[in-house]
């Protein structure tokens, strides 16, 4: 029989990492989390879903959320662009599901930090600022890692996990095997900029800690509040836009913001923190999501376009989903099955494709003029609040609405049968001079800087631009 220094290996201290780490060691399991970052590191992705409240109450970390002083997030705002159509309200405690009045807007360093360090408490070993550099299976008995500690000029050292728990984010390096990424082809192609920002007063009242997101012709935009008067803001593109634009990543983001008048007010202070980062080809799912003794969770499984914020919630189902299956087949001494490989995917799948219509639905023009309808019939409103807040297997009540919702967007592909949102009127607010149109009057202060500091060129920093010529990477700002 074979001896393994840890029942489980999780190679990734984000999310779903730690969280996968805090579930298996509640249960007594034998952990170790490695992360090749030192906490607290920069992340995006800061609007968390109201649903993983109860995720992080399971894992008994709620209450240091808690109290870290984050901004309270009640609910969501839609605008278009132009304004063109008024804006939507999602207030989370109206909708069909109760219990679900607010989470957080959490910057990510100090949250991802707080739940790592919450897994370690539980039991879990931790070893930050060591990375793993190979994984080799030992036959059916699991896996041997090779953990490669500092930033460099470490001695490699070896670790055996009975199961391997891949949760190493956007990177997914070990697990190509099992990981032949399925693109929806609606999906692809989008560039994320993006950076943080103090000067940046919140709106009062409750509603100043919604997310903002503001739809435009191409793509969308955000706006996150952060405590002490700083926000997280990104735009995000088509990858043919952002060539076609020929400007720098940071002026195409002011551009963007100074089309907006919701984003040009928001943002008429703002001072950028330091790098503004490009991430590209986002969107991709894993075709299994488990193997015998390896499983998949967060990003290293699947990406969801960050417009409804699953991200950190789909990290933490996950690592739930997986963790109950580790411990199950942990306690039998036996690998996952055939038919628990098979659940995992499937039910981790069914929950992603939920959202995944949301997602598909918003970028459709006319079924995105369905969603932005304040009258619908049959409370399908609330029930779509329900779904903003993260309800990915929502009880019958909402799901009707749900399927509802998506046939009448089905149908106003064919007839309109609520007006259709206009994207190519210019609005009439402050700000929105930004031309290109007619000439810029009044162009954003910060796109006038990014200008004269010659961010309109087309040449970009080497470092920046991938294979296909996408550019990504991390910059700073002027
Ligand atoms: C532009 C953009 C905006 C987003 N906005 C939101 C949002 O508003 N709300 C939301 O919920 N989600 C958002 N997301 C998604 C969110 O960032 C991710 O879904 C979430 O971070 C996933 O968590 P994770 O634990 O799977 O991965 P991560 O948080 O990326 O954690 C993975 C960890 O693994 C570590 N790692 C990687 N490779 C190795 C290795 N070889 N050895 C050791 N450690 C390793 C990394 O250092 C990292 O800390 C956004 C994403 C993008 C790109």
């Amino acid at each position: 029989m074979h001896t393994h220094d840890y029942d489980a290996i999780i190679i990734g201290g984000g999310p779903a990492g730690s969280t996968a780490g805090a579930y298996l060691a509640r249960e007594g399991l034998r952990v170790l989390i490695v992360e090749k970052e030192r906490f607290p590191r920069f992340h995006i992705g800061e609007s968390v879903m109201p649903v993983s409240n109860a995720i992080l109450r399971e894992t008994g970390v709620w209450e240091k959320v808690e109290r870290a002083g984050f901004v309270r997030k009640h609910g969501a705002e839609f605008h278009v662009s132009n304004k063109s159509v008024l804006p939507k309200h999602v207030e989370f405690a109206k909708g069909l599901i109760p219990g679900l009045d607010y989470t957080f807007q959490a910057e990510r360093a100090p949250f991802d930090q707080i739940l790592l360090e919450h897994a370690a408490e539980l039991g879990c070993e931790v070893r930050q600022e060591t990375k793993v550099t190979a994984v080799k299976a030992l036959g059916k008995a699991g896996y041997e890692v090779t953990l490669l500690p500092g930033t460099e000029g470490g001695t490699p050292q070896r670790a055996t996990g009975a199961f391997l728990v891949d949760a190493s984010g956007r990177d997914t390096l070990f697990t190509k095997p099992i990981k032949t990424a399925a693109v929806n082809p609606a999906l692809a192609k989008r560039v994320a900029i993006y950076a943080h920002f103090g000067h940046v007063p919140r709106p009062p009242g409750k509603a100043g800690g919604n997310i903002v997101i503001i739809r435009n012709a191409d793509g969308w935009a955000w706006f996150i509040p952060l405590s002490g008067e700083r926000a997280s803001v990104g735009v995000i593109v088509r990858t043919e836009t952002m060539r076609a634009a020929k400007l720098k990543p940071e002026a195409l983001f002011w551009k963007i913001v100074g089309e907006s008048a919701k984003l040009s007010t928001l943002l008429a202070d703002a001072v950028p923190e330091g790098k503004y980062h490009v991430t590209a080809d986002y969107n991709y799912r894993a075709r299994a999501f488990a193997a015998p003794r390896m499983l998949l969770v967060g990003d290293a499984a699947c990406f969801l376009d960050p417009m409804f914020s699953t991200g950190v919630f789909l990290a933490l189902l996950s690592a739930k989903f997986a963790a109950a299956e580790i411990t199950a087949a942990s306690k039998a001494g036996r690998a996952l099955g055939f038919w628990a490989q098979r659940r995992y995917t499937r039910r981790l799948g069914a929950n992603v494709g939920t959202l995944e219509r949301m997602v598909l639905a918003f970028y459709d023009n006319r079924s995105f003029s369905v969603f932005m309808e304040r009258n619908a019939p049959l409370r399908i409103a609330p029930a779509i609040n329900a779904l903003v807040a993260g309800h990915s297997d929502p009880p019958w009540k909402v799901r009707w609405r749900y399927w509802m919702f998506l046939l009448v967007c089905r149908v106003q592909r064919l007839h309109a049968i609520v007006p259709n949102v206009d994207f190519s009127t210019r609005s009439v607010g402050e700000g929105t001079e930004f031309a290109g149109v007619a000439g810029p009057k009044n162009p954003h202060p910060r796109l006038r800087s990014a200008k004269s500091a010659g961010c309109h060129e087309s040449s970009r920093p080497d470092q920046m631009v991938t294979a296909g010529g996408t550019p990504q990477g991390s910059y700073e700002a002027n």
